[in-house]
């Protein structure tokens, strides 16, 4: 089986700032891989690469054997418009570390919403697919409730669901724990936890070194928009 995602010799450029610098990586299908670095390395910006937030200036992305941003007909390549590349962005459900949940929305609409406005899956088949994500997150009691009225950790757990309920071939998260108080950290750690044993793929930027230690299959540390060092945690969390 193909790797799950191939990113092969990506630059990005911020003006003159060279925040990505000839990355590669490969994730497998069912791994964990969490990167670490210091504030600025470009783990983010790698991430947001991957899904397309960012364009990349040269390399090449694969997502599931699919070159991301093209379309091939024949061997012909065309670019992707916007439209499309919104598409494609859907392969990846993304968690940002802030909740991001719309304010006016309850839990439930805030997770029916992507399947049924952006997916136009019918409202009955998504609910209790919505209810059964809240379930594994511990938040079904929470379904009428709204974002404001939610702690920090569980408007985290409902943002997973969220991108759950789009049913992504991957996971990405950026920093998901580092807005919470240090008290909600492990409940959203856990649900991540989870994920990870349930086969999920998962790419996920974090400063939880315990988390990468116990979860990550392997662990990969950025500086200065390159990739350091690439290996099991043991190997990698060893050698700051
Ligand atoms: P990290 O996630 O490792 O903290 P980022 O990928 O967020 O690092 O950022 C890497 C560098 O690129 C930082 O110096 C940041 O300021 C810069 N950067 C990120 N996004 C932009 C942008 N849209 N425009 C200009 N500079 C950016
Ligand atoms: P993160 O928490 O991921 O490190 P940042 O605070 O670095 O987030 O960036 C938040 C947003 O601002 C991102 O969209 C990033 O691309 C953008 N950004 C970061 N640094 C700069 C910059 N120097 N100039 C313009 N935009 C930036």
């Amino acid at each position: 089986m193909p790797a799950m995602v191939v990113a092969v010799g990506l630059h990005k450029y911020f003006g003159n700032f060279h925040a990505l610098d000839e990355v590669s990586l490969e994730i497998q299908h069912g791994e964990v891989l969490c990167i670490i670095g210091p504030s600025g390395s470009g783990k983010s910006t790698l991430l947001r690469c991957i899904n397309q937030l960012e364009r990349i200036d040269s390399g090449a992305v694969w997502i599931d054997d699919e070159l991301v941003g093209f379309r091939q007909e024949g061997d012909k390549l065309y670019e992707l418009n916007d439209a499309e590349i919104a598409r494609q962005r859907l392969s990846s459900g993304m968690v940002f570390q802030r909740f991001n949940l719309f304010a006016h929305m309850t839990v439930l609409e805030n997770i029916i919403e992507g399947p049924v406005i952006v997916q136009k899956r019918a409202k009955s088949a998504v609910i209790p697919e919505a209810l059964a994500l809240l379930e594994r997150v511990g938040l079904k009691d929470k379904q009428h409730a709204y974002p404001s009225e939610l702690s920090g950790g569980q408007q985290q757990r409902i943002a997973i669901a969220r991108a759950l309920a789009m049913k992504p071939k991957l996971m990405l998260f950026d920093e998901p724990t580092s807005a919470l108080d240090p008290e909600l950290v492990s409940e959203v750690l856990a649900v991540m936890r989870d994920l990870a044993n349930s086969g999920m793929t998962m790419i996920v930027v974090t400063h939880e070194l315990g988390f990468a230690r116990e979860v990550a299959h392997r662990v990969v540390f950025m500086d200065q928009g390159r990739i350091i060092e690439t290996g099991p945690p043991q190997q990698v969390l060893n050698n700051p």
